[in-house]
């Protein structure tokens, strides 16, 4: 792992502290290295990266399209253009002043934790969690407080846990459903369990990221809908990259209180001026467009799902939960670091990559060793080669 220091470089050149113990994401070093075997002339297959593979919507980019020609590419309003946030409000039954539209779901986290975090204060992330969170975190000098929740928890918070971690110093609780990695989604129940602890520490806010809502494979139920009465602390991101395949047009929002969104708007105010306005147009577009295409491709990722549970279950040594949502499967790789004789999950990737030319991500990049994330956003071919390629290179190595 590459772990960048202070005062390393040249002339003098010194990274500032809040950032020197950031590593570069161990996805992008899984991208780069397949990037050079690829150059090198090697068949890599690539499972890293959590991205649809699917087109954006035609008449998204349509809509896109018309807003440039129409002369909407001037600097948008900070907060979102008023169609926009109004759009989302609606969606949210909330007041567009309680909304915020950011360059991707990442800057509302960003602008959420740098509007908010005083050095040393500490954000409760349950692990497996997706990578940004601690990394985002640290850079605006908090703390991210790791909690691990095992496969045998279904890689959920319990109320138990939740309390035991919470300190004076408890600013936010970072609650991700359908979740990435682990694909895990809380039940009403569940998110019911943790909002009556958090009634009792009202100096916690929380920051529900929704971003996969639509790739459900079970009922999906919002944080703020089920804990209504924790609405004036609750944060709610989320945005268009996953359901409507628009990783690259950069646009999330953010729906809390309103004087902590004007808190974000100041923030992004002096990073990005706002959002691409082409995109927001685009985005509206796709938030008010028909909404079949969200059915189509949950259907498709369910079956890709079965598919991909089932084939690696089927590698000894692999024990893969069915996730409940998203499009990753996490599995518990333990046996086949024993049985193979790898020193470590991020071993068995590398050796995955290297001899079979397969890239999946460790799990010690999201906070739960032990295990690997594989996305499913992949063609059925790619899938299906990738698979069968991944369990000959296992079966033999076990039983070299
Ligand atoms: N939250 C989660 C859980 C994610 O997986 C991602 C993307 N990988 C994001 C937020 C950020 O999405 P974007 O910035 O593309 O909107």
């Amino acid at each position: 792992m590459l772990r960048t220091e202070a005062g390393a470089g040249t002339a003098g050149f010194k990274r500032a502290s809040r950032i020197a113990s950031l590593e570069i994401s161990e996805i992008v070093q899984l991208a780069e290295r397949a990037a050079v075997l690829r150059a090198e002339g090697r068949d890599v297959i690539s499972f890293a990266t959590g991205e649809p593979d699917f087109p954006t919507p035609l008449h998204v980019v349509e809509a896109a399209h018309a807003a440039a020609l129409a002369g909407k590419t001037r600097y948008p309003a900070t907060l979102g253009t008023a169609e926009l946030r109004a759009a989302i409000a609606a969606i949210n039954d909330v007041t567009a002043k309680e909304v915020i539209v950011s360059t991707g779901a990442k800057q509302v986290l960003a602008n959420a934790m740098l509007a908010t975090l005083e050095p040393g204060d500490e954000v409760i992330m349950p692990a497996p969690y997706w990578t940004s969170y601690s990394d985002i975190v640290s850079m605006a000098e908090g703390s991210p407080v790791v909690v691990a929740c095992p496969m045998a928890e279904g890689f959920k918070l319990s109320p138990a846990a939740l309390e035991a971690n919470i300190t004076p110093r408890t600013r936010w609780l970072m609650l991700n459903s359908p979740s990435n990695p682990s694909g895990a989604i809380y039940s009403p129940e569940e998110i019911r369990a943790l909002a009556d602890v958090l009634a009792r520490h009202p100096h916690i806010w929380i920051l529900a990221d929704e971003i996969y809502e639509h790739l459900n494979f079970v009922p999906f139920h919002s944080f703020k809908a089920c804990a209504p009465e924790l609405a004036e602390r609750t944060l709610i991101v989320n945005g268009v990259s996953k359901a409507y395949s628009m990783t690259g047009w950069r646009i999330g929002w953010g729906v809390g209180p309103a004087e902590l969104i004007k808190a974000m708007g100041t923030v992004q105010g002096q990073i990005t001026s706002g959002a691409c306005s082409i995109a927001q147009a685009a985005t509206l577009a796709a938030l008010t467009g028909g909404q079949a295409l969200l059915d189509e491709r949950r259907s498709a990722m369910r079956a890709r799902r079965d598919k991909v549970v089932r084939a690696l279950n089927a590698i000894p040594g692999i024990d893969c939960p069915v996730p409940d949502g998203a499009f990753y499967a996490f599995p518990n790789v333990e046996g086949v670091l024993k049985a193979g004789g790898f020193a470590s999950d991020a071993d068995f990737c590398g050796w995955l990559l290297d001899k079979a030319g397969i890239a999946i991500v460790p799990g010690r990049a999201f906070g739960l060793p032990g295990h690997a994330r594989l996305s499913f956003a992949y063609s059925d071919p790619e899938l299906d080669a990738g698979l069968a390629r991944m369990s000959a290179a296992v079966t033999a190595r076990i039983n070299s």
